[in-house]
């Protein structure tokens, strides 16, 4: 296919451009992770400059991903004055491996004060280069790590790399110890699921609410929602078909591996999923699917929303953050081959990974924790916000031979009976699928289902690195000291199945009962974003992070702030903007109908005094005292933030918004989506439930 990644500046063009000594270094350095050679970095600066002029762009920028969750980017041209006024093209090695953005306007959480503007953005060469277009001109953008002057991380591409590291160099001592010599590297992958909402623009621009949250704040539901499931994997309308269509061609020039796209469950719902790749890549690419989302859904008179829960009573967007360890000659190391109860290296590593979830759940946890996600997990449309593991059939039984010692068996699946002789007998997966778990193993990979829609998938990704990187490293300690390997390792995977095995679930996760089981089994269930953060800052968190040279405990803290800084600012204007949208919308509006009403009745009255006015009075009742109590809740939010700003500590303040002050906005949003059932519509000031989901 010719359009396909032909904005990228990817192997095949370095291949070309690039002299062979320096395409050489250069691989050396994205394959093994050596230091880059200043000198090569000039000839890929000039061969990348040509490149990008011939396609036509005249600027470059830096591109990176600091802590607010979305890109950032400062443009340069690559003009440069020379002689008699005229310019030159210019981009040299220095600018493509180091730029200074102003970095003071990004959250830091107090590691840089804001006259200490300095911050660096340094090259990463293991993320291919690419043009993205912008109102018909190109930008050359370099995927960039973004650190302070004093070299602390200010993004998230940072610790990616570091963990991605971590995770190669323990694994890399597994396999030594399984025989293996001819692996350079380890290198997760993952392959994120992205599901979103779209709306019709003209909708969207009549609602404050999705225009400065990203949520409704205020909408009775429609007569109809998802309880048909009619939506899920339905046929798509022309437009959306036409919209995939050219987000697909977008993603492919930009070199994004757009595979499957459906319809989701919930009305006016979708997703799209890119075939895996290196975590880091598929990091910068998930980006880059949420930013062309949203511009090609603008040249359709769409909106893509990617909030969490843009509507109550429907269910919320997620990601599925489908993870893997493959080696660098290919091999994947969840892969379970025919036998897998024979496979001792593939049941080291999944016993690696229940210990990893089991020990640092609450890690897991906070990764995928944002103000939007507390609307969806545990409430019984994404998993709960326990975690658990769902491991299927035949590792399940597997891992109870484990525990007993003895093991000698695979279980497989059967042939599927369609009991229709025409289909093709097939032979089934050896394990059915539970939507309800966090944490699913899905044939190779682990499916951590989480994630927020609207967030960087970089976070949950250091994670997993980071804990599974630990993990291997307490058993390739004991392991590497055992006088017989075989031995040790038969005794530590019975240990680690019998120690572990509280963290495997495979019942219905949305259960009331799972919730007490859960507790009894001494599970955590975090159910909020505030309380989740904690364990950032505890001693034991902050001495895995630095063991691994994945965070320090400097930049461990800053984060703690911004989340809980971020936590605080997003529900403070999702509660301004309720306030002026009751104030400035709702109420006027049923101010005019009570008015309306009341004026039928007298006029009514007037003409006659012999007709029956009582279901007009009725309803001017109800819309009036419905009005009195949400003018009332109107006043108890602007108390309470009022209150919330004079809270100086940010745990403490970000438990106030929490709890009080969107307590208050619940109530507030009651009796505002009552009035709306009761107003005429031609009255009504915003667009309705039933418009928005169901008029694409
Ligand atoms: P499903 O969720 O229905 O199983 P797929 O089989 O298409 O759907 O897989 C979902 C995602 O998992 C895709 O993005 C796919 O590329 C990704 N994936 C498949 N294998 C791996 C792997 N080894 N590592 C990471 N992601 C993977
Ligand atoms: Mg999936």
């Amino acid at each position: 296919m010719k359009i396909f990644g032909q904005n990228v500046f990817n192997d095949a063009v370095m291949r070309e451009r690039l002299p062979k000594a320096a395409y050489k270094s250069l691989r050396k350095t994205i394959e093994q992770g050596l230091p880059l050679d200043p000198s090569v970095a000039e000839i890929v600066a000039n061969a990348m400059k040509d490149w990008a002029i011939e396609k036509g762009a005249t600027h470059f920028t830096h591109w990176f991903q600091p802590l607010t969750g979305i890109t950032a980017e400062k443009h340069d041209s690559f003009i440069s004055p020379t002689a008699h006024g005229l310019v030159a093209m210019e981009f040299s090695g220095k600018e493509l491996i180091q730029g200074e953005p102003d970095a003071s306007s990004f959250p830091s959480g107090g590691i840089r004060a804001t006259f200490e503007a300095r911050g660096y953005t340094a090259w990463d060469c293991t993320s291919p280069a690419f043009l993205k277009e912008d109102g018909g001109t190109l930008t050359l953008c370099i995927p960039t790590a973004f650190c302070s002057y004093t070299g602390e991380a200010l993004d998230r591409k940072t610790p990616l790399l570091r963990s991605m590291e971590a995770l190669s160099k323990q694994a890399m001592r597994m396999l030594k110890l399984f025989g293996n010599t001819s692996t350079k590297r380890v290198i997760s992958t993952v392959g994120p699921e992205q599901e979103y909402f779209l709306i019709d623009k003209k909708f969207f621009d009549q609602r404050m609410d999705l225009m400065l949250t990203g949520r409704t704040l205020f909408g009775a539901m429609a007569p109809k929602g998802q309880e048909l499931e009619d939506h899920y994997f339905g046929s798509l309308k022309t437009r959306i078909a036409a919209f995939m269509h050219d987000l697909n061609v977008e993603l492919w020039k930009l070199g994004v591996l757009a595979k499957t796209q459906h319809n989701e469950v919930a009305p006016a719902q979708f997703e799209l999923a890119p075939i895996f790749g290196t975590t880091n890549i598929a990091t910068d690419h998930n980006q880059l699917v949420m930013d062309s989302l949203k511009k090609v859904a603008l040249k359709h008179d769409m909106v893509c929303l990617l909030h969490e829960k843009p509507y109550a009573g429907i269910n919320g967007s997620g990601k599925h953050n489908n993870w893997s360890m493959s080696t660098s000659d290919g091999q994947n190391l969840l892969e379970p081959g025919q036998n897998p109860h024979e496979n001792f290296q593939f049941l080291t590593m999944i016993c690696a990974i229940v210990k990893a979830v089991d020990d640092y759940a609450e890690l897991l946890r906070v990764s995928a924790a944002n103000p939007g996600n507390d609307h969806r997990l545990g409430a019984n449309e994404a998993p709960p916000a326990i975690i658990s593991i769902f491991l299927g059939d035949q590792l399940t039984d597997i891992f109870e031979q484990l525990q007993n010692g003895t093991i000698n068996r695979s279980l497989h699946g059967e042939n599927l009976a369609s009991g229709v002789k025409t289909l093709p007998a097939f032979q089934k997966d050896s394990t059915d699928r539970n939507r309800t778990s966090p944490f699913a193993f899905t044939g190779n990979k682990f499916e951590f289902r989480m994630v927020a829609s609207s967030q960087s998938i970089a976070g949950p990704n250091v994670v997993l690195n980071l804990i599974v990187a630990e993990v291997l490293s307490q058993f390739a300690d004991r392991l590497e000291k055992a006088p017989d390997f075989d031995k040790a390792l038969q005794e530590l995977l019975k240990e680690t199945a019998t120690n572990h095995k509280r963290i495997l679930f495979d019942g219905n996760g949305y259960s009331e009962e799972w919730v007490q089981e859960a507790t009894k089994r001494g599970l955590p269930n975090i159910t909020s974003t505030v309380d989740a953060n904690l364990v950032l800052t505890r001693e034991s968190t902050i001495d895995l992070y630095e063991k691994h040279k994945v965070l320090s405990r400097t930049e461990l803290e800053s984060r703690y702030e911004i989340n809980l800084e971020q936590y605080t600012k997003q529900i403070n204007i999702e509660a301004l903007t309720m306030i002026n949208m009751a104030k400035n919308m709702i109420f006027p509006a049923a101010v005019k109908y009570s008015t309306l009403l009341a004026n039928s009745i007298n006029a009514i009255k007037y003409a006659s005094d012999a007709i029956d006015v009582s279901a007009q009075q009725e309803l001017l009742k109800e819309v009036c005292s419905t009005l009195v109590s949400f003018k009332a809740n109107l006043g108890i939010l602007e108390k309470d933030i009022q209150e919330a700003t004079t809270i100086t500590e940010a745990y403490q303040q970000a438990v106030y918004y929490r709890d009080v002050v969107f307590t208050a906005m619940q109530a507030l949003r009651g009796d505002g989506d009552q009035l709306e059932t009761m107003i005429d519509a031609e009255l009504w000031p915003l667009p309705t439930y039933a418009q928005m989901l169901f008029m694409l």
